[in-house]
């Protein structure tokens, strides 16, 4: 068995583990595995070993990366997206983790109407109001969550979060909480599901799936260090 295989193997337990000490069926967690950075014969790798859906944070990357592999790889964009890259991404991408403000939707579903598509997308949240980091502010999310809606073309399934670096896992626990606690309220307030929980990196995703994670976004754990982080 090789490095990935046995990684892999090991996250995959402890996403179960986890579910069963959350009192969840491990089932409702679904593993994005982060590539960004790892070559194509890793992805391959992970491939092989069933994992099919594969989280990339720059456009670039992805553009080059998709046609190297099988096309029914799932990938998912989870990086900052700028707007002269919506077009190329559209068409590769199952779920946009990342969209961080009002404009990026917008810009979106225009360019989504002129392809065709009815993109799924997640609204990244900075909920530790960290001043570098992207994603609505919780208050903003709340006042601009009807005005999202009413995008024609982009299909709203939940929320998305990266938690301040920690050094203890259970650091990141208030984060992961407060995201669900957001989520919770503006799908009562606004009758939207958002079913979607997008947390948990390779430091701290058994916490996540602790406090309602449905997608975890693990790098490092399955493919080791990134050479250019
Ligand atoms: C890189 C990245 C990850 C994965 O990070 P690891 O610590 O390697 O698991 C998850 N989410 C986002 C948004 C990332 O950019």
């Amino acid at each position: 068995m090789n490095d990935i295989s046995t990684r892999l193997e090991r996250v995959r337990a402890q996403i179960v583990a986890a579910a069963q000490t959350a009192g969840r069926d491990p089932a409702e967690v679904q593993l994005v595995a982060v590539s960004k950075t790892q070559d194509v014969p890793s992805v391959r790798k992970a491939l092989d070993d069933g994992q099919n859906t594969f989280g990339e944070s720059r456009a670039q990357e992805l553009v080059a990366k998709a046609p190297l592999l099988p096309s029914s790889t799932r990938w998912h964009f989870i990086g900052h997206l700028q707007r002269n890259k919506i077009r190329k991404i559209l068409p590769l991408v199952e779920l946009i983790h990342s969209v961080d403000s009002m404009e990026l939707a917008q810009d979106i579903d225009r360019i989504a109407e002129e392809l065709g598509l009815f993109p799924r997308i997640l609204l990244e949240v900075n909920v530790a109001g960290e001043v570098a980091k992207f994603g609505f502010k919780p208050d903003a999310l709340r006042e601009q969550f009807e005005t999202l809606l009413t995008l024609p073309r982009v299909q709203v399934e939940g929320l998305m979060t990266i938690a301040p670096f920690a050094e203890r896992p259970d650091d990141a626990r208030p984060f992961f909480t407060k995201l669900r606690d957001l989520r919770d309220e503006v799908a009562t307030g606004s009758g939207v599901p958002l079913a979607t929980l997008s947390m948990g990196m390779s430091g701290d995703f058994v916490v996540a799936i602790e406090e309602g994670a449905t997608l975890v976004r693990v790098g490092t754990a399955i493919f080791g260090p990134r050479t250019n982080p």
